[in-house]
């Protein structure tokens, strides 16, 4: 089973972090275009995780994805990792942003992902807080030790049943592959243009299930700027060093010149199906439960 995600804040990070440039929207937008359009033609239907604050602040960007037959999911409020967040203030957010993203397409929001997979060990009362605002799956655990928390306990990366207290959440974690010692995610984000198509799908060759995972800007023909030290702390709420900012770069630069195009790639050769869709695929019996 494949999986479509894509992470949508582009126009919120441009108008809070950036300087709410004319062009650069009419550019995010075309991209969307472009991106729903290449969904259209091979009758793929993804999961969008939008902030609550694209709602509200750019209500046609949500619309125009819902109104093209994709699942809205739910990416936080304000892009704020859930590990810097206390159980009362993730609450709020969450509910804050399934609210809005509700009220403006009249549909229930089931899913949701964290920004930066912040969850892990020592904030398992994340998934109480999905099951308070009504969510019944998640896409938020990298199983393996990373920068931002991690989830090493969680296991082989396949999809589970989380219960924690009485909450019950299916999850959908995203695949890590081991590679010169290191844990890897290529399905997703700077690996997935750094490394070329034929290395990705090698390394994913043995993989029943995968979770890929792109932000709108991965797919984006240009090199950005680097942050100045308080647009950084803004948005990222972390000491803005300049080894920070200069490893946040390097991230976001690599390999942008291709992306679109290996991602029309792997829309050719792999059957993908959203995350409501992969809800109802999965035979829940067989998979693992786990108690938090
Ligand atoms: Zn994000």
């Amino acid at each position: 089973m494949n999986i479509l995600t894509f992470d949508t804040e582009e126009w919120y990070y441009e108008k809070t972090v950036r300087d709410a440039r004319e062009w650069k929207y009419k550019q995010f937008d075309e991209l969307l275009d472009r991106l729903l359009a290449a969904l259209d033609r091979r009758g793929l239907k993804a999961t969008f995780f939008c902030i609550g604050k694209m709602a509200t602040d750019f209500p046609h960007v949500v619309k125009k994805i819902h109104a093209a037959g994709h699942e809205i999911g739910c990416h936080s409020h304000v892009h704020t990792w859930m590990n810097k967040l206390t159980p009362e203030e993730a609450l709020a957010d969450t509910r804050q942003a399934v609210d809005a993203l509700e009220q403006l397409t009249g549909e229930k929001v089931k899913s949701y992902r964290a920004p930066a997979f912040s969850v892990g060990e020592t904030n398992t009362w994340f998934f109480e807080v999905l099951a308070e605002c009504g969510i019944t799956r998640d896409a938020s655990v990298f199983p393996a030790s990373r920068e931002l928390g991690g989830f090493q306990s969680y296991g082989s990366a396949v999809p589970a049943t989380i219960q924690y207290g009485n909450a019950v959440i299916h999850e959908f974690p995203v695949n890590t592959i081991r590679l010169l010692g290191k844990n890897l995610v290529c399905t997703g984000g700077g690996y997935f243009r750094i490394f070329p198509y034929w290395l990705i799908r090698h390394l994913l060759n043995d993989c029943d299930y995968m979770m890929y995972y792109f932000h709108l800007s991965d797919l984006l023909d240009e090199k950005r700027p680097r942050l100045t030290r308080e647009q950084y702390e803004r948005y990222f709420n972390e000491s803005g060093t300049f080894l920070n900012r200069w490893k946040r770069q390097i991230k976001t630069n690599i390999g942008v010149a291709d992306a679109f195009a290996k991602l029309e790639h792997l829309l050719d050769s792999v059957q993908f199906v959203n995350v409501d869709k992969a809800d109802v695929l999965t035979d829940w019996i067989d998979m693992r439960t786990i108690q938090l």
